[in-house]
């Protein structure tokens, strides 16, 4: 076995760089190994709703942090959240202004998604995602609905037919059930048409809902999806080690500050970029598929949004170290535990 590993610089498919002093802190930190990063648009106090707001948060994002002066080559991937009130003409705009993708958050599932789609089979909203599939956007979908009576873990299940429904009604429209966590996610992305992917955290491919719930309340691992049962997280290794180009990373890497996290009511999201490359490493080599991480990280991605693949690598070498109790003002994913693997920078 190597103590070094080489692999072609990732895209992370799903990122939340926020604004202010926290996208400073952590946009960084993504730029040491990624080529390319999907912004998501769940921002406040400003969402990115129009082809004005991706240019301007462009615009935050290449002025953000120290990462140019390193001589980084990163580039942000933009995209608009898709609400009842995004019209086809927005989506031209948005288009024309660089953005890639449209993100839909059903009505109050995860943060910030109080103004989220509140119906998927509305005419007008059916113009809306036909205007996308003529323009070439991909629709990133949080895939959770929350219904009467349904639990958490269940938010995924219950969305899946309206994935069904939405990828048999645009056959042409790139769609993508982001953080997949559930089996009957991966199985139904499986049966689904080539139009359909789905991107898998490295935090989904750790947790079940014990790691949240079982050994005292620990808001560092609480997220949305919630991680689920050991089966699912089983599926999730399975398919993300497995080579098949429907599963890329997307790390949903969600930072919140310490006082948003550890508090009554809580923030959901993980703060996975400062041990990403380095828990995949773990995650591959304990899966005994190594050979596969390349194309998780940096290759099944950009093949599925029509990209160019990356220049340039990231080279990771055998080292224990502890991971940071905090950086910044945010608490990392693993926080004070010790990682086999580094980046090397
Ligand atoms: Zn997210």
């Amino acid at each position: 076995m190597s103590d070094r590993i080489t692999l072609r610089r990732f895209d992370d498919m799903h990122c939340h760089f926020r604004m202010g002093h926290l996208l400073n802190e952590v946009l960084p930190v993504t730029a040491l190994y990624a080529g390319r990063a999907i912004a998501m648009p769940n921002t406040r106090p400003r969402a990115i709703l129009t082809g004005k707001d991706v240019s301007w948060y462009r615009d935050q994002i290449y002025r953000a942090g120290n990462w140019f002066a390193k001589q980084l080559s990163f580039e942000p991937l933009m995209t608009i959240e898709i609400r009842d009130s995004t019209t086809p003409e927005m989506i031209a705009e948005a288009k024309r202004a660089g953005a890639v993708a449209g993100k839909v958050y059903p009505l109050g599932v995860t943060t910030n998604s109080d103004e989220g789609l509140r119906d998927f089979f509305r005419p007008e909203i059916s113009d809306t995602f036909r205007a996308m599939e003529e323009a070439g956007m991909l629709l990133l979908l949080h895939g959770e609905l929350d219904q009467e009576r349904t639990l958490v873990t269940k938010r995924e299940e219950v969305f899946l037919p309206t994935l069904v429904m939405l990828a048999k009604k645009f056959p042409n429209l790139k769609i993508v059930l982001e953080h997949v966590s559930t089996r009957a996610g991966i199985e139904m992305v499986k049966q689904l048409g080539k139009n359909v992917a789905a991107t898998i955290t490295a935090h989904h491919l750790c947790l079940t809902l014990n790691d949240v719930i079982g050994y005292g309340i620990q808001p560092h691992n609480a997220c949305n999806p919630m991680p689920k049962d050991f089966d699912d997280r089983d599926a999730l290794i399975k398919a993300a080690t497995s080579g098949n180009p429907k599963f890329f990373l997307g790390s949903d890497t969600a930072p919140h500050t310490r006082d948003k996290k550890e508090c009554a009511k809580g923030a959901c999201g993980v703060f996975t970029a400062p041990v990403l490359p380095e828990l995949l490493v773990e995650i591959f080599e304990q899966a005994g598929h190594l050979g596969q991480l390349e194309d998780f990280t940096s290759r099944f991605g950009a093949e599925f949004y029509g990209l160019p693949l990356n220049e340039g690598e990231v080279v990771l070498v055998k080292r224990e170290w502890v991971v940071p109790k905090q950086i910044g003002s945010v608490v990392p994913f693993r926080a004070g535990t010790k990682l086999q693997w580094k980046l090397s920078q």
